[in-house]
């Protein structure tokens, strides 16, 4: 059982002491926040190619690095990392061979169906209220007009200060090279001109 095995290793791991290389505050070192991927090969190669240490950064992490929406979750996450803990720049980092690029949300809704968690009938009263079962599943076609359209959300929010730089990278899952798609310095550079 995989919680056994956490709790068991959890509890050496107290004793050991073995938290004490990662004591830290809450306030992030680097005053930065990174909007990214959930990607389980992102889980340490992020931070390592970025060079980011524990109590560096806020990291928020959604399915395909997507926010959804100006008053959602996210971009609490982020006003609050921002008036609350002191973050001066944000990063927006989706990545190469992203899952969320290949959803597909038929396919998804089929599953629920095979599963018998819902009905039909239930996923057709759910769009009768106006829910977009189809739109809500599907993640994006393309790594790099994401992280554009998520800065462009970011940037035009009228609850972030305009002098913020958002920085806008690409990350390659396999190698952690990054691309830089959006480099918020000029941006800001060009918006004082
Ligand atoms: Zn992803």
């Amino acid at each position: 059982m995989l919680l056994h095995d956490i709790l068991k290793y959890n509890d050496q791991f107290v004793e050991d002491m073995e938290y004490v290389p990662y004591e830290t505050t809450k306030f992030p070192n680097k005053r930065m926040v990174i909007v990214t991927c959930m990607d389980a090969r992102l889980i340490e190669l992020l931070p390592k190619a970025l060079d980011i240490h524990n109590g560096d950064a806020k990291v928020i992490k959604t399915a395909g690095g997507t926010i959804t929406h100006a008053f959602g979750n996210v971009m609490r996450s982020i006003v609050t990392a921002v008036y609350e803990l002191n973050a001066e720049e944000i990063y927006i980092i989706g990545h190469h061979g992203c899952g969320m690029s290949e959803t597909n949300p038929q396919g998804t809704l089929q599953k629920i169906l095979d599963r018998g968690v819902a009905s039909p009938e239930i996923l057709a009263s759910l769009e009768y209220a106006g829910i977009d079962l189809h739109k809500w599943l599907f993640g994006f076609n393309n790594v790099i007009d994401l992280i554009k359209g998520n800065i462009d959300l970011v940037r035009n929010h009228p609850l972030i200060p305009k002098e913020i730089p958002i920085h806008g990278l690409a990350i390659a899952p396999d190698t952690g090279k990054l691309d830089v798609i959006v480099d918020g310095y000029k941006e800001l550079t060009a918006i004082k001109q």
